[in-house]
C-alpha cells in the first residue's frame, strides 16, 4: 500500500491540526509514494525499537516522538538522532510521529486514559482552537469528575489497564480525589490549566521535584505514573486501530521496547 494512502488514515484517526504549535508532527522520513508491507509502532525511535523494525523488515514506522524533533542543520553518525536518521533511511524506512495529535484528539491518549479512570463529563483542558473541532471533545489534555476515591485505589484501577512499573505521588495514598486532570508524558508544566479548571489531582507520566511542591503548594494531587507507562499503551493500541483499518499490510507494535523507569 503507498505511503501516503496509509498517512491519510493516520490523520483520519489523529488529524496533525490538532497538534500542539511547538510540536514536530507528520512524516519526518521517507517517501510519500514508496510501498509499504508493513508497520511497527513504538513510543521512541531508538537503536533497539530501528533494529526491531529493520528485523521485521518494515517500511514505516509510527513513533509517539518525533526524531527530528527540533530544527536540525546536520544529519551525521555524531549525534545519536543523526545515526538513527541515516540509518532508518539506508532501510529505506519512513518515520512518522503523530505525537500531540494522538495526545489531543477523541481517540487519543489523554481521552483514553480519561476513559481508563472511569472519569465522567470528560472534556479538554484546553479546547482545539479550530472552530472545525468546536463541537468535538479534543484539545490540550482532559479533565473530568468520579466519586471520592482514594489515590491508592485510583492507582489501582490504572494499574488493571496500564502495565505500571513505578507510579509516584504527592500526598498520602488514602488521600480522596474527585475531579482530575490529565496530561500524558511529561505534564508537569500543565499544573496551572488543571488547577484552573478546578481539579484536585493531576494524572501525568512525570514532574520535576519542583512542579511537585508546586502541586502540593496547591492542594493538587500530583500523580505520576512514568512518562512510558502514561504513553507506550496507547502506541500498541494505535497499532490495533491501524491493522483493522489496513489488513492488507502488517502493522505491530514494537515488543522489544522498554521503560527506564
Ligand atoms: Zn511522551
Amino acid at each position: 500500500m503507498l505511503l501516503n494512502s496509509i498517512l491519510t488514515i493516520l490523520q483520519d484517526i489523529a488529524p496533525l491540526d490538532l497538534a500542539e504549535s511547538w510540536d514536530n508532527v507528520g512524516l519526518l522520513v521517507g517517501r510519500r509514494d514508496s510501498d509499504v508491507s508493513c508497520a511497527m509502532t513504538c513510543l521512541t525511535l531508538t537503536d533497539v525499537t530501528l533494529q526491531e523494525a529493520i528485523e521485521a523488515k518494515a517500511n514505516l514506522i509510527v513513533t509517539h516522538h518525533p526524531i527530528p524533533f527540533k530544527p536540525i542543520s546536520k544529519i551525521t553518525d555524531d549525534t545519536t538522532s543523526g545515526s538513527l536518521l541515516l540509518k532508518a533511511a539506508r532501510a529505506d524506512i519512513a518515520i512518522y510521529s503523530p505525537h500531540t495529535a494522538w495526545d489531543n484528539c477523541a481517540r487519543g491518549i489523554n481521552q483514553q486514559l480519561a476513559e481508563e479512570l472511569g472519569l465522567t463529563n470528560i472534556k479538554p483542558l484546553q479546547q482545539a482552537v479550530s472552530p472545525k473541532y468546536k463541537d468535538e471533545c479534543v484539545g490540550t489534555g482532559r479533565y473530568g469528575s468520579m466519586v471520592a476515591t482514594a489515590i491508592g485505589d485510583v492507582l489501582e484501577k490504572l494499574g488493571t489497564a496500564l502495565p505500571i512499573e513505578q507510579a509516584r505521588h504527592t500526598h498520602t495514598l488514602s488521600k480522596t480525589v474527585s475531579k482530575i486532570g490529565i496530561v500524558c508524558g511529561s505534564g508537569g508544566s500543565m499544573l496551572g490549566l488543571v488547577a484552573s479548571r478546578g481539579c484536585d489531582a493531576m494524572l501525568t507520566g512525570e514532574a520535576t521535584y519542583h512542579q511537585c511542591l508546586e502541586a502540593e503548594a496547591q492542594g493538587i494531587v500530583l500523580i505520576m505514573i512514568g512518562h512510558h507507562a502514561s504513553e507506550a499503551f496507547a502506541m500498541k493500541r494505535l497499532a490495533g486501530m491501524l491493522q483493522e483499518s489496513i489488513p492488507s499490510i502488517r502493522v505491530f507494535a514494537s515488543a522489544n521496547e522498554h521503560s527506564l523507569f
